[in-house]
């Protein structure tokens, strides 16, 4: 299995940023000793959020192709998550785990939260929909 170290190196190789010091200038660290760690073997198998952040500032959109936010968060314990999500009929936004997602749709984030792969695009709908689109299915008595 391909450690922590080899996948920010890998990332890091595809970014194009030339060196260290150019990383952790983009990203906010204090210097070139501030990185140097994430290219040598770690006792963590995992991102923690704070470096996440920073790689995400630093790396995303660059490199051929463009390195997304998901690729980085699939480093971290949280795996690769949506950060903005919306009800897909109203657009309210949605927080936490309040979302209710289409069944389809549902197998298939399970399946790329296993493979620590980032997120497919999916359908999410609020309480408020949910509660609308029961009652033009059922009727108000449910
Ligand atoms: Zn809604």
């Amino acid at each position: 299995m391909t450690q922590l170290h080899e996948k920010l190196q890998a990332l890091f190789d595809r970014s194009g940023v030339k060196t260290q010091s150019e990383l952790a200038r983009l990203g906010g660290w204090k210097g070139r000793s501030s990185v140097q760690r994430f290219f040598k073997p770690m006792p963590s198998e995992f991102l923690e959020s704070g470096s996440a952040k920073k790689f995400i500032q630093a790396m995303v959109g660059r490199g051929h192709p463009p390195i997304t936010k998901g690729e980085i968060m699939a480093l971290t314990e949280v795996g690769p998550t949506i950060i903005e999500r919306a009800c897909w009929f109203c657009k309210t936004p949605i927080h936490a785990c309040f979302g209710f997602v289409l069944v389809r749709d549902y197998l298939a984030i399970d399946a790329a939260i296993k493979a620590r792969t980032p997120l497919p695009p999916f359908r999410e709908l609020c309480g408020i929909c949910v509660e609308k689109a029961s009652q033009l299915m059922f009727g108000d008595d449910v």
